[in-house]
């Protein structure tokens, strides 16, 4: 008899990995990241950067290839984009991925231009590595100054 996933309580888990414990829609929605990163084992990091007033929107997408990316916009458009960092040659990279909590996030910042395309922007990737903690900090203080 086949467990019900752990994120929507409705739908059979199907997969023999014990460790999967949810479902194929609420892997491929994203809703697995997004319940991990609302729990208390991730200091409800992401109920938390939901609840900052410049926040548009906090939500993971499927990034393809198996990847899942949080993005955060502000309500100037600016998109907090966090993932996997890493440095390459001595550039800043983030990749689209979910670090576990012990890896913190790098964290791109892409700036919307005036362009054909709506995608069209700048992408800075900062410095430093952020815990939970300080992902939610620094998401407030990038906001700070904007209308809420
Ligand atoms: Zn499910």
């Amino acid at each position: 008899m086949p467990e019900k996933c752990s994120v929507c309580g409705v739908v059979d888990v199907f997969s023999t990995d014990p460790d999967r414990t949810y479902c194929l829609t609420c892997w491929m929605s994203g809703d697995y990241f997004d319940q991990r990163l609302c729990s208390e084992e991730r200091s409800f990091m992401l109920k938390r950067i939901r609840e900052l007033p410049n926040v548009l929107v906090a939500r993971i997408f499927h990034a393809g290839d198996g990847s899942f990316q949080l993005a955060i916009v502000l309500k100037d458009g600016r998109m907090v984009v966090p993932g996997l960092g890493g440095d390459v040659n001595g550039q800043r990279l983030v990749m689209p991925f979910v670090p576990p909590v012990e890896q913190g996030w790098g964290v791109l910042v892409r700036v919307p231009i005036e362009a054909e395309n709506e995608w069209e922007s700048t992408t800075s990737a900062l410095p430093e590595r952020y815990d939970d903690d300080e992902l939610v900090e620094l998401v407030q203080d990038l906001g700070l100054g904007l209308p809420s």
